[in-house]
């Protein structure tokens, strides 16, 4: 109970809102509940303390299945139904090896579905944690970040726009902080939040505490500090952890295709079991002899083995992409991304390094350079006649224009291992580097002007604002920003002589242009005196002085100019969006041939805010790059490609980006500049922010596609044989002596299709893959060539099947292949055993030949016979599933338990050389279907 909870016992908190109302004490009664003096956080051995204590931060997600449930699961399968039913049957009739052969196979097939499941469903899980979320936090005395995991009760909690709020939090301060709980409200409006309220009565219900922060809330804006009331399962949402998310769905719009195919071949597998059922009546046969017919010819048009094989290549094409710095949140992605047309690509950091220096300044109305590279503060400054600037003698606006530059940041500069890099912002870390080369010192000047309030950059506004006390009258009010943004604001320039002239807007704005067109990102600085200690957005909007602008260079990455025309090659387009000013996002886009044949043509957020849906959507076809979009254009843009079939990636890293990127087919999220709202929404996450990786992931996902084009251009011909076979013996009378008997089609069907078709998801990638257009998506499962494909293969691998049984048979007794001492039945019954077995070997000996010629060992080598260079394709799982095969067939016919089960008859050697020798034709069959439906 709260009240038996005394001040005076500061370090055994009992923290839970069950204990104490936390909306409804005053935030001087929280913290001394918790233990903590909000200025310094907790210390570090206390927070250990209390990690053992409460344990980690977080909620396990939705419990999985349970693994019995996860495994029944497997046989809730149509087309497993019919197995069921058949064993059920066999066992009625009493044939118990059969039931049992039959039954265990769904048993195996069971299994197998199991193990994959729970492996893909584990490694999907695993990459969602893998996205960790960071805190900042204020432990001894210092703001640090930590894995939200091991936050405590009593830990300061600062929160930031974007953040997801990591615990239950009482809110101690907050500017403008307004948080997003739909998750625990079902409000979808952002509250705004008021830390001030000392206490909210005790009934208030959870939407109206707005002195609270809940976990798993996101802050869409301002900045805000709590303290940590509840952790884990305590929190508001851990309470109600059903709203959690299981790790990720395995379904996909594919693996719904397959579930819709499969329910259509079902039926018809039903339909013509029933035609066949009767045919064979009619011709005589006896109902058990045609019940056998009918259950090998259902089991026989069944692909069992394709549902695992489908799990295996979209699991192997996720963990792919992941070790490619893109991972999948939502597996849909791994298919969707193979289709793409378009990529929307931010300009900042993701096709550039974000590696910011400033090179050019303008003040007083005089030009400036900056020599150095990168965040070392090594370099001069030089005016426009190239004579070094002693930085005793800085002109007054040029000084100010720096100071600013240093003063209005919210980033560090670090210096490790002789190796200097910015905490924070790319772009304020340049300006902290031009101060420092011009001789400003972070500290003095920290000490000199000491902040007293501020606005923190926001995309919307274009800038941000701080407010400093000095020593002449009032304060100095600071701002940096777009010079579109600053400009606006100003009435005046500051002058090497100390006045302040009139502004004369246009002559900046070509000032700022000028640096532009050269590829440089500029902002500009004003400031201004200031009476009062709190400013508002309001008070920025008049009367600043404008200080002077900086350059800085963001060089292109030289891997995305590379992925830019891998991407083109492979006829997706690559559009530029950013907030960045127009004249720049050119240059860079021009740079890194963003439009390679003719000009990049630029539109701007006003320009497209003025056009009607038609000229938007002509605008988003021909432009390559958008500047200075607002967040919520992003949207319209995604919608005007979409409705021009484009299959669209767009990425987006801030708050204001997420509908964007859910509406798009492929959102993609910046691992490290991404805000957690973004991420959430995201169905991809990057972890470098590198565009390189967008089109890695592309080029894996188009791979997955094909991998099980392949897999199902493999599995689908020998049920069509098989069917074939069994169908045209009933046909003609000859029901009661089938080809192949559903055990050996089981056989075939599970245990030969998986070990040969599950390397198919190990093949790599082809040499062509990025030189072909996008795949149109929504074109059915099977196409006509590869329909084509299936046909002609199926017609082969009948003639194989039904042609060497019917030889063996007709021929088997005056080859001398059956002992003469047998009996008429026996020599009967041991002729069919041969006739089947020999068969089957000659249907997979054709098999691997046909294996071998959809991989991309096969294609490369005749792609080097005729002279093109292309590197060798691995077949290094292609061979050991053909060894795996070749080994089980073997067991098949020559271990003696087999041979009782599935009715096989060991083979001599020279029975093994015929099967080979009559499955040599195939590699001619391969041939044709490798030009009617090219696999690679
Ligand atoms: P992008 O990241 O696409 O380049 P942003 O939205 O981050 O676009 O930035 C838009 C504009 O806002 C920039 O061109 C720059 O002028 C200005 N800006 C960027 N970062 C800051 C910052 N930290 N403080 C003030 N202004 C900034
Ligand atoms: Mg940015």
């Amino acid at each position: 109970m709260a009240q038996s909870l005394s001040p005076s016992q500061p370090t055994s908190p009992q923290p839970g809102a069950e204990e104490l109302a936390w909306h409804h004490v005053s935030a001087q009664v929280v913290i001394q509940q918790l233990g903590v003096d909000p200025d310094q956080g907790l210390s570090k051995k206390e927070s250990h303390a209390r990690l053992d204590r409460y344990g980690p931060n977080e909620i396990k997600g939705k419990k999985g299945k349970h693994p019995i449930i996860l495994f029944l699961l497997q046989f809730n399968q149509p087309l497993l139904y019919i197995l069921l039913v058949a064993g059920l049957i066999k066992a009625l009739l009493g044939s118990w090896t059969n039931a049992g052969v039959i039954w265990g196979v769904t048993v195996i097939n069971a299994i197998i579905g199991f193990v994959q499941e729970s492996k893909a469903e584990s490694a999907i899980a695993a990459l969602a944690a893998a996205v960790e979320t960071e805190a900042m936090v204020r432990r001894d005395g210092q703001t640090k970040q930590v894995s939200s995991r091991d936050l405590v009760p009593g830990d300061i909690v600062l929160l930031n726009s974007g953040d997801k709020v990591p615990a239950d939090l009482r809110l101690l301060r907050g500017r403008t902080l307004q948080i997003n709980e739909s998750a625990l409200t079902g409000e979808s409006v952002a509250v705004e939040k008021q830390p001030d309220l000392e206490t909210l009565p005790a009934d208030t219900s959870l939407a109206d505490r707005h002195n609270m922060a809940y976990a798993g809330s996101f802050v869409t804006f301002g900045q805000g500090e709590g303290i940590v009331v509840a952790t884990g399962l305590n929190t508001e949402t851990g309470r109600i952890s059903k709203l959690m998310e299981a790790g990720g769905s395995l379904v996909t719009p594919l693996t719904r295709k397959f579930d819709r195919f499969s329910k259509t071949l079902l039926y018809a597998i039903l339909s013509v079991a029933a035609v066949t059922f009767a045919v064979g009546l009619g011709w005589g046969n006896s109902p058990l002899e045609m019940f056998e017919a009918a259950v090998a010819l259902a089991v026989s048009a069944i692909p069992e083995g394709l549902p695992a094989v489908v799990t295996i290549t979209l699991a192997i094409g996720v963990s792919r992409m992941a070790s490619r710095n893109a991972i999948v949140r939502k597996l849909p992605a791994v298919e969707t991304l193979g289709s793409a047309t378009v990529i929307c690509s931010d300009k900042t950091g993701t096709l550039t390094e974000n590696q910011m220096t400033v090179q050019t300044l303008y003040a007083g109305g005089h030009h400036y350079d900056i020599t150095g590279v990168g965040y070392a503060p090594h370099g001069e400054l030089r005016d426009g006649e190239d004579n070094p600037v002693p930085s005793e003698a800085l002109p007054l606006p040029l000084a100010q224009c720096l100071q600013a530059g240093m003063l209005c940041n919210d980033s560090e500069l670090e210096h490790k291992d002789h190796d200097w890099s910015v905490v924070g912002d790319p772009t304020e870390g340049a300006l902290l580097v031009a101060a420092r080369k011009a001789g400003f010192d972070r500290q003095e000047l920290n000490a000199s002007y000491p902040r007293i309030d501020s606005i923190p950059f926001e995309s919307e506004f274009q800038y941000m604002a701080t407010l400093h006390q000095q020593d002449g009258p009032g304060q100095w009010l600071l701002m940096k920003g777009s010079v579109e943004a600053i400009v606006a604001c100003c009435n005046a320039v500051l002058m090497g002589d100390g006045t302040a002239q009139p502004i004369n807007r246009d002559h900046l704005v070509l000032q700022a242009e000028r640096m532009a067109s050269r590829g440089l990102r500029v902002l500009a600085f004003a400031g201004k005196a200031f009476h009062g200690h709190h400013f508002d957005h309001d008070d920025l909007k008049a009367e600043m002085v404008f200080l002077g602008l900086q350059g800085m260079i963001d060089p292109p990455r030289s891997e995305a100019i590379r992925a830019v025309e891998a991407c083109q090659t492979a006829g997706i387009e690559v559009k530029m969006i950013t907030g960045d000013h127009k004249v720049t996002a050119a240059a860079i886009a021009d740079r890194m041939g963003l439009s390679p044949t003719e000009e990049v043509i630029a539109y701007t957020g006003k320009e497209l805010a003025t056009f009607d849906a038609t000229e938007l959507t002509n605008a988003v076809q021909n432009g390559s790059v958008f500047a200075r979009v607002a967040p919520e254009q992003k949207l319209r843009l995604v919608e005007a490609l979409q409705s021009k079939g484009h299959i669209v990636a767009m990425t987006g890293d801030g708050v204001n980006d997420a509908p964007a990127l859910k509406q798009a087919d492929i959102g993609i999220a910046m691992g490290k500049a991404g805000t957690e709202v973004a991420k959430e929404a995201a169905d991809m996450i990057l972890t470098d922010d590198n565009f390189a990786s967008i089109k890695a992931a592309v080029e894996e996902g188009r791979n997955v596609f094909r991998n099980l084009m392949k897999a199902i251009a493999f599995i689908l011909p020998v049920n069509g044989g098989e069917s074939m076979t069994i169908l045209l013996s009933v046909l003609i009378g000859r029901g009661d002596v089938l080809p192949i008997l559903s055990l050996q089609v089981l056989w075939l069907n599970m245990v030969n299709s998986i070990a040969m078709t599950v390397p198919l998801a190990f093949e790599p990638k082809s040499f062509n893959l990025m030189n072909r257009p996008p795949r149109t998506p929504n074109q059915p499962l099977l196409s006509k060539p590869l329909l084509h494909r299936i046909a002609l293969i199926s017609v082969f691998n009948w003639i194989l099947i039904f042609g060497m049984f019917e030889w063996v048979r007709r021929n088997g007794v005056d080859l001398g292949w059956i002992p003469a001492d047998l009996s008429g039945d026996e020599a009967n019954q041991q002729l069919l055993a041969l006739a089947r077995t020999m068969a089957i070997q000659a249907l997979v000996a054709g098999r691997i030949i046909y294996l071998l010629s959809m991989t991309q060992f096969w294609a490369s080598v005749s792609a080097r016979l005729q002279g093109m260079k292309v590197p060798l394709g691995d077949a290094s799982a292609i061979g050991y599933g053909i060894l795996v095969a070749v080994v089980l067939q073997i067991c098949f016919s020559q271990v003696g338990v087999m041979n009782f089960l599935f009715r096989t008859a060991p083979l001599n050697l020279e029975h093994w050389l015929i099967c080979m020798g009559v499955s040599l034709p195939m590699i001619v069959v391969a041939l044709i279907a490798n030009r009617l439906n090219p696999q690679n």
